[in-house]
């Protein structure tokens, strides 16, 4: 889905290289001194406007975090609250979750989750969607051996097709829940968008699924 252009995105983010890396390539492998300690590194692919990567940082100071999204907008939307509530353990990445190897080292991720990914519901689309195979191959290769992959959405068809993705690549699937809302759960974190669709009534799914 895109969100209206916000003008002044683009600066707003440029002024602000310690939490926006403005140059990943030379961050590849040297995440540990991004930071300036070495805490586990989850990222969040599809990151959006940042409610989940910001909530999470919070809940978890001893984690670092790495929101990671295409859209220049809703990246400088993240960035007004990693500002705001001023996290040191958060920084943001406008870059493509296809060429994520370009960006980290084998292993240099310890879990990464995708949130209310686009569906891409046409199977001409299939390629697309961010639990598709050759993304599986991506995450695999910066993920550590047994890594995992925490994935929720609202949409059946997605969540459908994921499980099928994850377990035809030989995924473990650890846990799914059919209902998060209704389970018992603790400590979720919500998105943007899961927020929006539960309060519409629609059940949130979830998967936790290893390598
Ligand atoms: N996780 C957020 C946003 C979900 S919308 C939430 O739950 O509220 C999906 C987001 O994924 C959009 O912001 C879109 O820009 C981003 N996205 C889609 N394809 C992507 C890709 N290939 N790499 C990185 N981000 C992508």
């Amino acid at each position: 889905m895109r969100t209206r252009k916000r003008k002044g995105a683009e600066e707003l983010l440029e002024s602000h290289p310690n939490l926006v890396i403005l140059n990943p390539e030379d961050a590849k492998g040297r995440w540990r001194e991004v930071f300036g300690n070495d805490h586990p590194i989850h990222i969040e692919v599809g990151s959006g406007k940042g409610a989940f990567i910001t909530g999470m940082a919070k809940q978890n100071p001893g984690i670092n975090y790495i929101g990671i999204d295409i859209q220049l907008t809703v990246l400088s939307y993240a960035l007004d609250k990693v500002l705001d509530a001023d996290l040191p353990n958060v920084r943001l990445l406008r870059v493509d979750g296809s060429a994520l190897t370009n960006y980290f080292e084998d292993g240099e991720i310890d879990l990464m989750y995708l949130n209310f990914s686009d569906p891409w519901p046409k199977s001409r689309h299939e390629k697309r969607r961010l639990t598709y195979k050759t993304f599986l191959d991506t995450y695999k290769a910066i993920l550590p051996d047994h890594g995992e992959i925490h994935f929720k959405t609202d949409n059946r068809g997605l969540f459908e097709y994921s499980l099928a993705s994850f377990s035809q690549y030989g995924m473990i699937l650890k846990e799914v829940w059919l209902d998060l809302h209704a389970s018992n759960f603790e400590d979720n974190v919500m998105t943007e968008y899961e927020a929006k669709f539960s309060s519409k009534g629609q059940v949130i799914y979830r998967v936790e699924a290893r390598f």
